[in-house]
Protein backbone atom coordinates (compact mmCIF):
# COMPACT_ATOMS: atom_id res chain seq x y z
CA UNK A 1 0.00 0.00 0.00
CA UNK A 2 1.60 3.68 -1.14
CA UNK A 3 1.79 5.86 1.97
CA UNK A 4 1.65 8.71 -0.63
CA UNK A 5 -0.55 11.56 -0.02
CA UNK A 6 -1.54 10.26 3.58
CA UNK A 7 1.34 11.26 5.32
CA UNK A 8 3.10 14.46 4.84
CA UNK A 9 6.44 15.14 4.17
CA UNK A 10 6.24 17.41 7.14
CA UNK A 11 4.83 14.61 9.38
CA UNK A 12 7.66 12.59 8.12
CA UNK A 13 10.38 15.05 9.03
CA UNK A 14 9.01 15.19 12.70
CA UNK A 15 8.80 11.79 13.48
CA UNK A 16 12.58 11.70 11.97
CA UNK A 17 13.24 14.32 14.63
CA UNK A 18 11.49 12.72 17.32
CA UNK A 19 12.72 9.70 16.78
CA UNK A 20 16.35 11.15 16.56
CA UNK A 21 16.03 13.40 19.88
CA UNK A 22 17.87 12.57 22.93
CA UNK A 23 14.76 12.20 25.56
CA UNK A 24 13.44 9.76 23.58
CA UNK A 25 16.35 7.94 22.60
CA UNK A 26 18.08 7.61 25.93
CA UNK A 27 14.42 6.21 27.15
CA UNK A 28 14.78 3.67 24.17
CA UNK A 29 17.85 2.53 25.16
CA UNK A 30 17.49 2.14 28.73
CA UNK A 31 14.50 -0.22 28.88
CA UNK A 32 16.29 -2.65 30.64
CA UNK A 33 17.67 -0.82 33.20
CA UNK A 34 14.52 1.09 33.95
CA UNK A 35 12.69 -2.08 33.90
CA UNK A 36 14.99 -3.62 36.51
CA UNK A 37 15.08 -1.08 38.75
CA UNK A 38 11.69 -1.74 39.34
CA UNK A 39 10.67 1.93 40.03
CA UNK A 40 7.94 2.29 37.19
CA UNK A 41 6.75 -1.16 35.47
CA UNK A 42 6.52 -2.13 31.84
CA UNK A 43 2.71 -0.17 31.25
CA UNK A 44 4.07 2.38 33.39
CA UNK A 45 7.87 2.88 31.08
CA UNK A 46 5.68 2.61 27.79
CA UNK A 47 3.59 5.36 28.88
CA UNK A 48 6.47 7.68 29.65
CA UNK A 49 7.87 6.79 26.52
CA UNK A 50 4.67 7.30 24.18
CA UNK A 51 3.70 10.57 26.09
CA UNK A 52 7.58 12.26 25.92
CA UNK A 53 7.36 10.85 21.71
CA UNK A 54 4.12 12.68 21.58
CA UNK A 55 5.48 15.98 23.26
CA UNK A 56 8.20 15.87 21.49
CA UNK A 57 6.25 15.67 17.77
CA UNK A 58 4.49 18.84 19.19
CA UNK A 59 7.13 20.70 19.45
CA UNK A 60 9.31 20.32 16.55
CA UNK A 61 5.61 20.62 15.17
CA UNK A 62 5.66 24.40 16.47
CA UNK A 63 9.38 24.67 16.04
CA UNK A 64 9.02 24.63 12.40
CA UNK A 65 5.57 26.24 11.95
CA UNK A 66 7.62 29.26 13.63
CA UNK A 67 10.58 29.01 11.57
CA UNK A 68 8.14 29.85 8.24
CA UNK A 69 8.07 33.37 9.70
CA UNK A 70 11.00 36.01 10.26
CA UNK A 71 9.49 36.38 13.92
CA UNK A 72 6.85 35.68 15.69
CA UNK A 73 4.39 36.67 18.55
CA UNK A 74 1.32 35.64 20.21
CA UNK A 75 -1.37 35.82 17.75
CA UNK A 76 1.23 33.24 15.75
CA UNK A 77 1.03 31.16 18.83
CA UNK A 78 -2.83 31.18 19.18
CA UNK A 79 -3.19 30.61 15.09
CA UNK A 80 -0.72 27.15 15.89
CA UNK A 81 -2.65 26.41 19.16
CA UNK A 82 -6.04 26.56 16.84
CA UNK A 83 -4.51 24.57 14.08
CA UNK A 84 -3.43 21.70 16.05
CA UNK A 85 -6.31 21.87 18.83
CA UNK A 86 -4.01 22.64 21.88
CA UNK A 87 -4.83 25.46 24.92
CA UNK A 88 -2.25 28.47 24.78
CA UNK A 89 -0.90 27.13 28.30
CA UNK A 90 0.16 23.73 26.16
CA UNK A 91 1.68 25.68 23.15
CA UNK A 92 3.14 28.13 25.58
CA UNK A 93 4.90 24.79 27.27
CA UNK A 94 6.21 24.07 24.15
CA UNK A 95 7.65 27.26 23.76
CA UNK A 96 9.27 27.53 26.80
CA UNK A 97 10.95 24.20 25.71
CA UNK A 98 12.42 25.21 22.92
CA UNK A 99 14.03 28.10 24.36
CA UNK A 100 15.61 26.15 27.01
CA UNK A 101 17.08 24.14 23.95
CA UNK A 102 17.94 27.56 22.24
CA UNK A 103 15.98 26.71 19.42
CA UNK A 104 14.05 29.74 19.81
CA UNK A 105 14.53 33.27 21.49
CA UNK A 106 12.06 34.36 23.26
CA UNK A 107 11.33 37.88 25.02
CA UNK A 108 7.75 38.84 26.78
CA UNK A 109 7.87 42.49 26.26
CA UNK A 110 5.78 44.90 28.94
CA UNK A 111 4.25 48.38 29.33
CA UNK A 112 5.28 50.04 32.38
CA UNK A 113 2.63 52.08 34.16
CA UNK A 114 3.08 54.44 36.96
CA UNK A 115 1.10 53.82 40.08
CA UNK A 116 1.03 57.35 40.88
CA UNK A 117 -0.37 56.79 44.05
CA UNK A 118 2.17 53.89 45.84
CA UNK A 119 4.50 56.05 43.58
CA UNK A 120 5.43 52.28 41.96
CA UNK A 121 5.58 51.16 38.65
CA UNK A 122 3.58 47.91 37.36
CA UNK A 123 4.62 45.86 34.28
CA UNK A 124 1.80 44.99 32.15
CA UNK A 125 1.78 42.20 29.67
CA UNK A 126 2.10 43.59 26.22
CA UNK A 127 3.73 40.69 23.60
CA UNK A 128 5.77 38.11 22.90
CA UNK A 129 9.13 38.73 20.66
CA UNK A 130 9.93 35.19 19.22
CA UNK A 131 12.71 34.23 17.41
CA UNK A 132 14.00 31.18 15.60
CA UNK A 133 17.23 30.15 15.14
CA UNK A 134 16.01 28.36 11.93
CA UNK A 135 18.84 25.74 13.38
CA UNK A 136 17.71 21.88 12.06
CA UNK A 137 17.00 20.25 14.97
CA UNK A 138 19.57 17.62 14.48
CA UNK A 139 22.09 20.07 14.44
CA UNK A 140 21.52 21.00 17.91
CA UNK A 141 21.08 17.84 19.65
CA UNK A 142 19.62 19.02 22.71
CA UNK A 143 20.75 17.07 25.79
CA UNK A 144 19.35 17.44 28.64
CA UNK A 145 21.93 16.34 31.39
CA UNK A 146 21.58 15.00 35.27
CA UNK A 147 20.65 17.72 38.13
CA UNK A 148 24.20 17.08 38.93
CA UNK A 149 24.75 20.73 37.26
CA UNK A 150 22.41 22.13 39.73
CA UNK A 151 23.62 20.66 42.65
CA UNK A 152 27.69 21.85 41.50
CA UNK A 153 26.37 25.60 40.91
CA UNK A 154 24.44 25.92 44.30
CA UNK A 155 20.60 25.89 42.78
CA UNK A 156 19.22 22.90 44.28
CA UNK A 157 16.48 23.99 46.17
CA UNK A 158 16.50 20.38 48.06
CA UNK A 159 12.56 19.60 47.08
CA UNK A 160 13.56 16.33 46.50
CA UNK A 161 11.45 15.83 43.27
CA UNK A 162 14.52 14.29 41.18
CA UNK A 163 14.92 11.77 43.78
CA UNK A 164 11.19 10.64 43.68
CA UNK A 165 11.30 10.15 40.40
CA UNK A 166 14.40 8.86 38.83
CA UNK A 167 13.69 5.93 36.71
CA UNK A 168 16.95 3.79 38.03
CA UNK A 169 16.89 5.68 41.50
CA UNK A 170 20.46 6.63 41.73
CA UNK A 171 19.56 10.56 43.21
CA UNK A 172 20.93 10.98 47.21
CA UNK A 173 19.82 14.09 48.71
CA UNK A 174 21.30 14.25 52.03
CA UNK A 175 20.99 17.31 54.55
CA UNK A 176 20.07 19.15 51.27
CA UNK A 177 23.33 17.79 49.31
CA UNK A 178 22.38 15.68 46.21
CA UNK A 179 24.66 13.38 44.65
CA UNK A 180 24.37 10.86 41.27
CA UNK A 181 25.88 7.75 41.17
CA UNK A 182 27.47 7.62 37.40
CA UNK A 183 27.95 4.40 37.00
CA UNK A 184 24.26 3.82 37.23
CA UNK A 185 22.87 7.01 35.96
CA UNK A 186 21.39 6.32 32.05
CA UNK A 187 21.42 10.01 31.74
CA UNK A 188 17.81 10.27 30.77
CA UNK A 189 17.51 13.86 32.02
CA UNK A 190 14.32 13.44 33.56
CA UNK A 191 15.40 15.39 36.49
CA UNK A 192 16.49 18.03 34.51
CA UNK A 193 13.24 18.41 32.89
CA UNK A 194 10.83 18.32 36.28
CA UNK A 195 13.48 20.48 38.25
CA UNK A 196 12.31 24.02 39.19
CA UNK A 197 15.94 25.09 39.24
CA UNK A 198 16.62 24.17 35.67
CA UNK A 199 14.16 25.85 33.65
CA UNK A 200 11.08 27.50 35.83
CA UNK A 201 8.62 29.29 33.26
CA UNK A 202 7.11 31.39 35.83
CA UNK A 203 4.43 33.42 33.55
CA UNK A 204 3.02 29.65 32.41
CA UNK A 205 2.77 28.75 36.07
CA UNK A 206 0.84 32.02 36.68
CA UNK A 207 -1.39 31.28 33.62
CA UNK A 208 -2.45 28.26 34.85
CA UNK A 209 -3.09 28.73 38.18
CA UNK A 210 -5.12 31.63 36.77
CA UNK A 211 -7.26 29.08 34.71
CA UNK A 212 -6.54 31.83 32.09
CA UNK A 213 -6.16 31.78 28.33
CA UNK A 214 -4.42 35.23 28.89
CA UNK A 215 -0.81 35.67 29.85
CA UNK A 216 -0.67 37.75 33.02
CA UNK A 217 1.24 40.36 34.12
CA UNK A 218 3.50 40.07 37.15
CA UNK A 219 2.60 40.74 40.87
CA UNK A 220 3.66 40.62 44.11
CA UNK A 221 1.56 37.49 45.51
CA UNK A 222 0.90 35.23 42.12
CA UNK A 223 -2.51 34.39 41.30
CA UNK A 224 -4.97 34.12 44.37
CA UNK A 225 -8.89 34.81 44.33
CA UNK A 226 -9.18 35.31 47.87
CA UNK A 227 -7.65 35.99 51.00
CA UNK A 228 -7.91 35.41 54.41
CA UNK A 229 -6.82 35.15 58.19
CA UNK A 230 -8.07 31.95 59.71
CA UNK A 231 -7.26 29.30 62.98
CA UNK A 232 -8.13 25.91 63.61
CA UNK A 233 -10.91 25.01 66.13
CA UNK A 234 -9.88 21.21 65.72
CA UNK A 235 -8.17 20.86 69.93
CA UNK A 236 -5.62 18.46 68.88
CA UNK A 237 -4.29 20.75 66.65
CA UNK A 238 -4.59 23.99 68.00
CA UNK A 239 -2.54 22.59 71.56
CA UNK A 240 0.06 21.51 69.06
CA UNK A 241 0.14 23.88 65.88
CA UNK A 242 2.42 27.23 65.86
CA UNK A 243 0.22 29.46 64.35
CA UNK A 244 -3.37 29.15 63.39
CA UNK A 245 -2.72 25.13 62.10
CA UNK A 246 -4.95 25.55 59.01
CA UNK A 247 -2.26 23.50 56.64
CA UNK A 248 -2.58 20.58 59.19
CA UNK A 249 -6.30 21.12 59.84
CA UNK A 250 -6.71 20.65 55.80
CA UNK A 251 -5.07 17.61 55.75
CA UNK A 252 -7.11 16.67 59.20
CA UNK A 253 -10.43 16.86 57.14
CA UNK A 254 -8.89 15.51 53.51
CA UNK A 255 -7.97 12.43 55.77
CA UNK A 256 -11.29 12.33 58.05
CA UNK A 257 -13.38 12.35 55.03
CA UNK A 258 -11.25 9.74 52.65
CA UNK A 259 -10.58 12.63 50.31
CA UNK A 260 -6.75 11.09 50.35
CA UNK A 261 -4.97 8.09 50.79
CA UNK A 262 -1.85 9.62 51.27
CA UNK A 263 -0.17 12.88 52.24
CA UNK A 264 3.57 14.20 52.24
CA UNK A 265 5.14 16.47 54.54
CA UNK A 266 7.62 17.12 57.12
CA UNK A 267 7.96 15.74 60.62
CA UNK A 268 10.76 15.77 63.24
CA UNK A 269 13.78 12.77 62.77
CA UNK A 270 15.28 11.52 66.46
CA UNK A 271 17.99 14.70 65.51
CA UNK A 272 15.96 17.16 67.09
CA UNK A 273 15.52 19.74 64.94
CA UNK A 274 16.28 17.89 61.86
CA UNK A 275 12.97 17.78 59.72
CA UNK A 276 12.71 14.60 57.76
CA UNK A 277 10.14 13.57 55.18
CA UNK A 278 7.24 11.62 56.17
CA UNK A 279 4.53 9.80 54.51
CA UNK A 280 0.99 10.19 55.99
CA UNK A 281 -1.58 7.43 55.90
CA UNK A 282 -3.85 8.30 58.40
CA UNK A 283 -5.89 11.74 60.45
CA UNK A 284 -3.61 10.54 63.42
CA UNK A 285 -0.03 10.73 61.87
CA UNK A 286 -0.52 15.07 60.81
CA UNK A 287 -0.23 15.67 64.68
CA UNK A 288 3.45 14.38 63.71
CA UNK A 289 4.20 17.13 61.55
CA UNK A 290 2.80 20.30 63.63
CA UNK A 291 5.13 23.32 64.23
CA UNK A 292 7.43 25.19 61.52
CA UNK A 293 10.50 23.92 60.24
CA UNK A 294 13.71 26.02 59.33
CA UNK A 295 15.79 23.38 58.12
CA UNK A 296 15.66 22.20 54.20
CA UNK A 297 13.74 19.00 54.16
CA UNK A 298 13.12 16.71 50.78
CA UNK A 299 9.32 15.81 51.28
CA UNK A 300 9.39 15.13 47.46
CA UNK A 301 11.88 12.09 47.33
CA UNK A 302 9.46 9.96 48.72
CA UNK A 303 7.19 10.27 46.10
CA UNK A 304 8.49 7.13 44.14
CA UNK A 305 6.74 5.19 46.86
CA UNK A 306 3.65 6.17 45.13
CA UNK A 307 4.59 4.34 41.92
CA UNK A 308 2.86 1.22 42.54
CA UNK A 309 -0.98 2.11 42.29
CA UNK A 310 -3.18 4.97 41.17
CA UNK A 311 -3.87 6.70 45.02
CA UNK A 312 -4.71 10.04 45.93
CA UNK A 313 -2.00 12.61 47.17
CA UNK A 314 -1.90 15.23 49.43
CA UNK A 315 1.02 17.18 49.17
CA UNK A 316 2.32 19.90 51.87
CA UNK A 317 5.76 22.12 51.40
CA UNK A 318 7.57 24.93 50.70
CA UNK A 319 6.97 27.13 47.51
CA UNK A 320 10.57 25.83 45.40
CA UNK A 321 8.26 22.49 46.14
CA UNK A 322 4.78 23.77 44.89
CA UNK A 323 6.68 24.97 41.75
CA UNK A 324 7.99 21.40 41.06
CA UNK A 325 4.32 19.93 41.38
CA UNK A 326 3.01 22.97 39.14
CA UNK A 327 5.87 22.14 36.64
CA UNK A 328 5.33 18.49 36.54
CA UNK A 329 1.56 18.82 36.05
CA UNK A 330 2.38 21.12 33.07
CA UNK A 331 4.96 19.16 31.51
CA UNK A 332 3.07 15.92 32.12
CA UNK A 333 4.57 12.86 31.23
CA UNK A 334 2.43 10.48 32.69
CA UNK A 335 5.23 9.68 35.78
CA UNK A 336 2.16 7.49 38.05
CA UNK A 337 3.60 9.48 41.23
CA UNK A 338 2.98 13.21 39.58
CA UNK A 339 -0.27 12.83 38.12
CA UNK A 340 -1.46 10.81 42.26
CA UNK A 341 -0.88 14.00 43.41
CA UNK A 342 -4.66 15.67 44.07
CA UNK A 343 -3.86 18.41 46.63
CA UNK A 344 -0.86 20.93 46.33
CA UNK A 345 -1.07 22.55 50.41
CA UNK A 346 1.75 25.59 50.09
CA UNK A 347 3.14 27.22 52.93
CA UNK A 348 5.22 30.81 53.01
CA UNK A 349 8.95 30.37 53.42
CA UNK A 350 11.30 33.24 53.07
CA UNK A 351 14.31 31.22 53.62
CA UNK A 352 16.12 27.38 54.81
CA UNK A 353 18.93 26.67 56.34
CA UNK A 354 21.06 23.27 56.30
CA UNK A 355 20.64 21.49 59.70
CA UNK A 356 24.38 22.72 60.11
CA UNK A 357 23.45 26.16 60.11
CA UNK A 358 20.41 26.06 62.68
CA UNK A 359 22.83 24.71 64.72
CA UNK A 360 25.19 27.61 64.65
CA UNK A 361 22.17 29.88 65.15
CA UNK A 362 21.71 28.00 68.75
CA UNK A 363 25.14 28.15 69.36
CA UNK A 364 25.16 31.94 68.71
CA UNK A 365 22.00 32.44 70.98
CA UNK A 366 24.16 30.31 73.46
CA UNK A 367 20.96 27.42 73.48
CA UNK A 368 21.43 23.47 73.57
CA UNK A 369 19.57 22.16 70.56
CA UNK A 370 17.57 20.49 72.62
CA UNK A 371 16.03 22.72 74.70
CA UNK A 372 14.56 24.40 71.92
CA UNK A 373 11.16 23.56 72.47
CA UNK A 374 9.49 26.41 68.95
CA UNK A 375 11.53 28.73 66.17
CA UNK A 376 9.81 31.44 64.90
CA UNK A 377 10.71 34.30 62.22
CA UNK A 378 8.75 37.40 62.55
CA UNK A 379 8.91 41.18 61.98
CA UNK A 380 12.77 40.44 61.04
CA UNK A 381 13.80 38.38 63.54
CA UNK A 382 14.29 35.09 64.47
CA UNK A 383 12.97 33.46 67.62
CA UNK A 384 13.75 30.89 69.47
CA UNK A 385 12.07 29.69 72.42
CA UNK A 386 12.98 26.97 75.31
CA UNK A 387 11.65 24.32 77.33
CA UNK A 388 12.84 26.39 80.25
CA UNK A 389 10.27 29.27 79.45
CA UNK A 390 13.12 31.96 77.30
CA UNK A 391 12.32 34.00 74.71
CA UNK A 392 15.59 34.11 72.18
CA UNK A 393 16.28 36.63 69.44
CA UNK A 394 18.94 37.11 66.66
CA UNK A 395 17.45 39.97 63.79
CA UNK A 396 17.64 37.95 60.36
CA UNK A 397 20.14 40.06 58.96
CA UNK A 398 22.57 38.40 61.60
CA UNK A 399 22.09 35.19 60.53
CA UNK A 400 20.56 35.48 57.08
CA UNK A 401 24.79 34.81 55.48
CA UNK A 402 23.69 31.08 57.27
CA UNK A 403 20.80 30.50 55.05
CA UNK A 404 21.45 28.25 52.12
CA UNK A 405 22.73 29.66 49.33
CA UNK A 406 20.30 28.55 46.41
CA UNK A 407 17.56 30.18 48.80
CA UNK A 408 19.03 33.45 47.61
CA UNK A 409 17.65 32.79 43.82
CA UNK A 410 13.91 31.98 45.14
CA UNK A 411 11.21 34.58 44.42
CA UNK A 412 8.31 33.22 45.71
CA UNK A 413 7.16 33.81 49.67
CA UNK A 414 3.33 32.51 49.45
CA UNK A 415 3.83 29.13 47.35
CA UNK A 416 2.17 30.88 44.01
CA UNK A 417 2.18 27.82 42.53
CA UNK A 418 -0.01 25.97 45.37
CA UNK A 419 -4.34 25.22 45.35
CA UNK A 420 -4.04 26.98 48.67
CA UNK A 421 -1.27 29.03 50.46
CA UNK A 422 -0.68 29.12 54.29
CA UNK A 423 1.70 31.35 56.31
CA UNK A 424 1.76 33.23 59.29
CA UNK A 425 2.81 37.47 57.59
CA UNK A 426 -0.16 39.12 57.06
CA UNK A 427 -2.43 38.24 60.38
CA UNK A 428 -2.11 38.51 64.42
CA UNK A 429 0.06 36.15 66.19
CA UNK A 430 -2.08 32.73 66.73
CA UNK A 431 -3.56 32.64 63.25
CA UNK A 432 -2.70 32.10 59.69
CA UNK A 433 -3.06 33.86 56.38
CA UNK A 434 -4.42 32.02 53.59
CA UNK A 435 -4.69 32.50 50.21
CA UNK A 436 -7.15 30.80 47.81
CA UNK A 437 -5.33 30.11 44.36
CA UNK A 438 -7.08 27.22 42.95
CA UNK A 439 -11.17 25.98 42.61
CA UNK A 440 -10.21 23.08 44.49
CA UNK A 441 -8.07 25.50 47.06
CA UNK A 442 -10.95 27.05 47.21
CA UNK A 443 -13.63 23.87 47.43
CA UNK A 444 -11.30 22.62 50.56
CA UNK A 445 -11.44 26.07 52.72
CA UNK A 446 -15.18 25.59 52.00
CA UNK A 447 -15.40 22.45 53.41
CA UNK A 448 -13.63 23.36 56.26
CA UNK A 449 -15.76 26.49 57.28
CA UNK A 450 -18.79 24.22 56.19
CA UNK A 451 -17.59 21.88 59.18
CA UNK A 452 -16.99 24.12 61.41
CA UNK A 453 -13.13 23.48 61.50
CA UNK A 454 -12.07 26.93 60.73
CA UNK A 455 -12.38 30.32 62.39
CA UNK A 456 -11.91 32.92 59.65
CA UNK A 457 -11.91 36.76 58.54
CA UNK A 458 -11.09 38.60 55.65
CA UNK A 459 -7.50 39.49 55.42
CA UNK A 460 -8.78 43.08 54.69
CA UNK A 461 -10.37 43.07 58.38
CA UNK A 462 -6.93 42.37 59.89
CA UNK A 463 -3.69 44.03 61.05
CA UNK A 464 -1.12 44.11 59.62
CA UNK A 465 -2.72 42.22 56.74
CA UNK A 466 -2.47 42.28 53.08
CA UNK A 467 0.13 45.64 52.75
CA UNK A 468 2.55 43.78 54.61
CA UNK A 469 2.04 40.66 53.27
CA UNK A 470 2.73 42.18 49.51
CA UNK A 471 5.59 44.57 51.35
CA UNK A 472 7.43 40.80 52.36
CA UNK A 473 6.56 39.35 49.06
CA UNK A 474 7.90 41.96 47.13
CA UNK A 475 11.19 42.31 48.90
CA UNK A 476 12.14 38.68 48.54
CA UNK A 477 11.31 39.28 44.79
CA UNK A 478 13.86 42.16 44.67
CA UNK A 479 16.38 40.08 46.51
CA UNK A 480 16.12 37.55 44.14
CA UNK A 481 16.88 39.87 41.29
CA UNK A 482 19.81 41.57 42.53
CA UNK A 483 21.04 37.85 43.45
CA UNK A 484 20.06 36.11 40.03
CA UNK A 485 21.45 39.70 38.18
CA UNK A 486 24.82 39.38 40.38
CA UNK A 487 25.12 35.80 39.69
CA UNK A 488 24.59 36.94 36.01
CA UNK A 489 27.07 38.97 35.62
CA UNK A 490 29.50 36.29 37.90
CA UNK A 491 28.77 34.10 34.77
CA UNK A 492 27.57 31.95 37.44
CA UNK A 493 24.26 29.64 36.73
CA UNK A 494 20.99 30.31 37.94
CA UNK A 495 17.78 29.46 37.55
CA UNK A 496 15.99 30.39 34.39
CA UNK A 497 13.06 32.09 35.06
S1 LIG B 1 15.78 21.58 43.04
FE1 LIG B 1 14.66 19.70 43.48
S2 LIG B 1 14.53 18.65 41.53
FE2 LIG B 1 16.11 20.22 41.32
S3 LIG B 1 18.02 19.22 41.79
FE3 LIG B 1 17.30 20.08 43.68
S4 LIG B 1 16.12 18.47 44.67
FE4 LIG B 1 16.39 17.89 42.56
S1 LIG C 1 19.97 10.98 37.67
FE1 LIG C 1 18.63 12.07 36.27
S2 LIG C 1 19.53 11.66 34.27
FE2 LIG C 1 20.35 10.14 35.68
S3 LIG C 1 18.98 8.42 35.50
FE3 LIG C 1 18.25 9.63 37.22
S4 LIG C 1 16.70 10.97 36.32
FE4 LIG C 1 17.90 10.14 34.62
S1 LIG D 1 13.39 30.04 50.22
FE1 LIG D 1 12.64 29.12 48.35
S2 LIG D 1 14.20 27.68 47.77
FE2 LIG D 1 14.56 28.16 49.90
S3 LIG D 1 13.44 26.54 50.97
FE3 LIG D 1 12.11 28.33 50.81
S4 LIG D 1 10.91 27.92 48.98
FE4 LIG D 1 12.65 26.56 48.89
Amino acid sequence: MSLEGKVSWDLLKNIANTLDSYRVRVLIDAKEEILNTNIYNEEQYYNILFKMFEDEMSKYSLYYYLNQNETGNLKLLKEFSKLHSLNLAKTLSLLELLSSENLVKVEYLYDTVKDEANETENKIFKDLAIQSTKIAPSEIKSIYEPVKVIFDSKNCSGCGLCVGLCPVNCIELNNGIGRIDDDKCIRCGLCYYFCPRTYLPVNLLNMVQENTSEIPSPSKLGFYSEAYSARTKVKEISEQCQDGGISSTCLYYLFEQSKIDYALGASMSNNPWRPEPILMKKREDVLLTTGTKYVNNPSLSLMNQLNGNTCRLAIVGVPCMMQSLLKSKIYDLHIPSQNNVVYRIGIFCMESFSYESFLKICDLLNVNVDDVKKTDINKGKFFIYTNSGKELTIPIKEITHLAREDCEVCYDLTSESADISIGSVGSPSGWNTVLIRTEKGKELYEALLKNDLIESKSLKAVKPGLPLLEKVAASKKKKCSTHVAKKKTEHIRTPSY
